[in-house]
């Protein structure tokens, strides 16, 4: 957490505290409002774009799966023969989903046949139309569901949530620490702390006995009201879960996430049952059948849904009820998506009861925030945006380096 990051965050609320003032963003978003009073003539998609695109990070981020050192994401752009345009986002990770940039770019172009000519309002059918053409593949096809919602947000004049139901228009997200040091982590959570957040997320996984070591740093740097989850990603043995966890088991911890690999459910349920700590599991449910599993097993008490697993905001919300309907929370978490992705994440989380939880905090490790408007942090809070569709609009001069592939 240093003192570029701390200024940067400070430029970006600034930024939003601006766009406050006005009803929406960006005058192409207020366009959007005052079209959608006219009955739309076409709402079939026209044009379908796709395109990588790099940034740099302020802070590599380390897990106990990988480093993260770029964030190596595809940005679609569609437009119906109206001339409205919807924007998602992909942020392939391929130790989780199987999927780079380029592979997405690569199943994003193949699935252009799917959407074109299509009405952008039949979303149902054209995200099963989408998993009838390739399993998996969650991130480009979330980016292409996203645009979809943005387009009919904005030909409805309404934020993506009220389309799907809106439950909340405010919540909190936690802030992520990387695996270091365990003066390193705790200097780092003291620094999270400062900046207003009243949520922490570590990361550990790597060294079950320095593991131990971090937690008790980090809880003894942010003292007792913080509250404190952590993320083992898939590094611990079922034994070596169970040995730290009751090692912590004074240091007040939230939950546990995903503390051994993903397909282990009889090891994820032994861990359950001899901790007191709750478990979350994230690498282990991308969709909702995986979900359905995990309540079989008895092996979790809640789900880190992503857009960039599960596939998009319909296959979300499947899992979220899911959940709810086996009286399970849920976290909606992130991969290394811009405010685009992230901000259609928010979308869900606003229309979900119980999706209680939140970790959506990427932006803020990116050298470039390419998003006008968009959903609002402040002090560890996130506000939804009150414009069409994901209500976003992109920066020109960014929308301006891109290249088509
Ligand atoms: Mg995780």
């Amino acid at each position: 957490m240093n003192v570029s990051r701390k200024s940067f965050l400070k430029t970006v609320t600034a930024g939003f505290g601006a766009a406050a003032l006005c009803e929406f963003a960006t005058p192409a978003l207020a366009l959007a409002q005052e079209k959608s009073r006219l009955p739309a003539k076409s709402t079939r998609i026209r044009d379908v774009e796709i395109f990588p695109f790099n940034l740099g990070m302020k802070e590599v981020i380390k897990i106990a799966i990988g480093t993260d050192v770029a964030a190596d994401n595809v940005l679609v752009r569609l437009r119906t023969e109206d001339g409205v345009i919807g924007y998602g986002e992909a942020s392939p990770y391929s130790p989780v989903t199987g999927e780079t940039q380029q592979t997405d770019v690569a199943m994003g172009k193949s699935m252009v046949p799917i959407l074109k000519g299509k009405d952008a309002f039949s979303i149902a059918r054209i995200v099963s139309e989408m998993e009838s053409f390739a399993p998996g593949n969650g991130s480009i096809k979330a980016a292409l569901e996203t645009a979809l919602w943005d387009i009919c947000g904005k030909i409805a004049g309404q934020p993506i949530c009220n389309l799907v139901g809106s439950y909340r228009d405010s919540f909190e997200t936690d802030m992520t620490v990387g695996i270091d040091t365990p003066q390193v982590m705790a200097e780092k959570a003291r620094e999270v702390v400062r900046l207003g957040y009243t949520t922490i997320k570590v990361k550990v996984g790597d060294n079950p006995p320095l593991d131990i070591e971090r937690i008790r740093a980090v809880r003894a740097a942010i003292g007792p009201d913080i509250k404190f989850r952590i993320d083992a990603n898939q590094g611990w043995s079922p034994s070596q879960a169970v040995h730290v966890l009751r090692a912590v088991a004074d240091q007040q911890l939230q939950m546990c996430e995903q503390p051994v690999i993903y397909w282990d459910w009889p090891g994820l349920r032994f861990v359950r049952e001899n901790v007191g700590t709750p478990i979350i599991v994230d690498e282990s449910v991308h969709v909702a059948h995986d979900a359905i599993v995990g309540i079989r097993e008895n092996a979790m008490d809640a789900i880190n849904i992503k857009l960039m697993k599960c596939g998009g905001i319909l296959q979300a919300i499947r899992i979220a009820q899911v959940a709810d309907a086996a009286n399970l929370k849920c976290m909606l978490g992130c991969m290394d998506e811009t405010r685009v992705g992230l901000t259609a994440a928010a979308h869900v989380i606003a229309s979900q009861k119980n999706i209680e939880f939140a970790d959506l905090d990427a932006f803020v490790f990116h050298d470039v925030d390419p998003v006008i408007g968009g959903m609002e942090v402040r002090n560890g809070m996130i506000y939804m945006p009150k414009g069409p569709g994901l209500g976003l609009d992109l920066d020109p001069a960014f929308v301006a380096k891109l290249h088509a592939a």
